[in-house]
């Protein structure tokens, strides 16, 4: 197996590795090319895909997320408690023999007994499931067969895509989660972002689309599930500078589903008052469920024009049902304030490269959450042009950058 470029994301990770014919995403068993980051542990442990259903409600005190934003932060850091009281599962503070802070566990019930796993090991684990995605396709191409045979297909070398936000310590983290479970050929750690400007303009260089004379500014907007990156790069040929990259942590399609979700549980508790045993938010399941319904209905919103999102919840609590229709402006409405911090990053951006927005012969959205009608409206107004460009695979580009990285 050549290669692979790696992206870990909050919600989806995805897998690539470039060849003499470019650069391929890998296709996992059930052929889909994204991969939830999520780690279940039962009576035997599943992970992406095959964490399936409802799994991630129903067993939410064993089904682990959210991993990217806990590793390497010691348990006290504000940002890690921030994040903790996001997760329905157990978090426990670990010591270290080498000294320090403590850092993160997670505590699951697993295999029958009470387990204590640093949540790097998790992390780890979930790098591993994605090599062996890697692995059985290599394996179903070449015919070969047999659990031990396949486990040798597991890559060697990767590059592994971070946020631009990591510090050493969350790098570090990452490669000794990596080292636990037993790949030790992570070649480099790459920023995302940096990864999405390689894979744009690697073959536009190679098609020689760049001058020296006047050097191509593009600026990247990625908004995944948790946070919001806005990055200028120039291309001149066979270079590519960052010329200024900014970013908000806790900006991401997460956020936009907390909203929908807190205004369903408003409903909800104002339409049964006198039947509910309790407040709907403080009951981890129903939240859940909440979040859940509440991110298809952004989806259904996405899509500029679509005027409606009709949501039905069975025995949302209590046995109680819950259907309800969220129009777009109502949803416009909730995400007033997460709209609004749109415009910092890139302002920053701009005025870092001394540059503005007619300098950029593009600006170029990646990342699930781009897809929000009034998020791509709204950056259009910051940005005053027409059109933003997705010639990228919104999903795909962080993995591909980083096996062409690789390659
Ligand atoms: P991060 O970049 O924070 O690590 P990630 O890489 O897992 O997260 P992506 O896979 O880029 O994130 O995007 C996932 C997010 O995009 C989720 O919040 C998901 O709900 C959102 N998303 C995906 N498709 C759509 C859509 N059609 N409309 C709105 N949001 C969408």
């Amino acid at each position: 197996m050549s290669v692979v470029g790696l992206d870990l994301g909050l919600q989806n990770s995805v897998i690539a590795a470039a060849g003499r014919g470019g650069v391929d995403v890998i296709l996992n068993g059930n052929s889909n090319r994204l991969n939830p980051t999520m780690v279940n542990f039962d009576e035997s442990r599943k992970m992406g895909e095959q964490v399936s259903g409802s799994t991630p409600v129903s067993k939410f005190k064993t089904t682990i997320k959210y991993m990217k934003r806990l590793v390497g932060l010691a348990f006290d850091d504000p940002r890690a408690k921030k994040e903790m009281e996001k997760v329905p599962y157990q978090c426990v503070p670990i010591t270290h023999a080498s000294g320090g802070p403590p850092s993160i566990a997670v505590k699951v019930f697993f295999n029958g007994e009470d387990k204590i796993l640093p949540v790097e090991q998790v992390l780890g684990m979930m790098v591993h499931h994605m090599g062996m995605v890697a692995a059985k396709k290599a394996a179903e191409e070449s015919g070969i067969r047999g659990a031990d045979n396949i486990k040798k297909l597991i890559p060697q070398d990767w590059v592994i895509a971070i946020p631009p936000y990591y510090t050493d310590a969350q790098r570090r983290a990452v490669l000794s989660g990596c080292e636990i479970v037993g790949i030790t050929g992570v070649q480099r750690l790459m920023h995302e972002n940096t990864a999405t400007a390689l894979a744009y303009g690697i073959f536009k260089d190679i098609r020689k689309e760049f001058t020296k004379e006047n050097p191509t500014n593009v600026m990247f907007i990625d908004m995944g599930a948790s946070a919001y990156t806005v990055t200028i790069a120039v291309f001149e040929p066979g270079k590519l500078i960052i010329k200024s990259a900014n970013f908000d942590e806790d900006l991401g399609g997460r956020d936009f589903d907390q909203a929908i979700a807190n205004w369903l549980a408003d409903k909800f508790s104002e339409k049964f008052k006198n039947k509910l045993s309790g407040d709907p938010k403080t009951k981890p399941k129903v939240m859940l469920k909440l979040l859940d319904a509440a991110e298809k209905a952004k989806k259904t919103l996405s899509p500029q024009g679509v005027k409606e999102a009709s949501i039905n919840l069975e025995c949302l609590m209590d046995d109680l049902d819950f259907n309800v229709m969220l129009s777009s402006s109502e949803y416009e409405a909730l995400c007033t304030p997460l709209l609004a911090k749109l415009e910092g990053p890139v302002q920053k951006c701009l005025e870092e490269a001394k540059l503005t927005s007619k300098d950029l012969a593009a600006v170029e959205i990646v990342g699930g959450s781009t897809r929000i009608g009034f998020v791509k409206k709204k950056l259009m107004e910051i940005l005053n042009v027409n059109n933003l460009s997705t010639t990228m695979n919104a999903d795909e580009s962080v993995a591909r950058g980083a096996a062409l990285q690789s390659a």
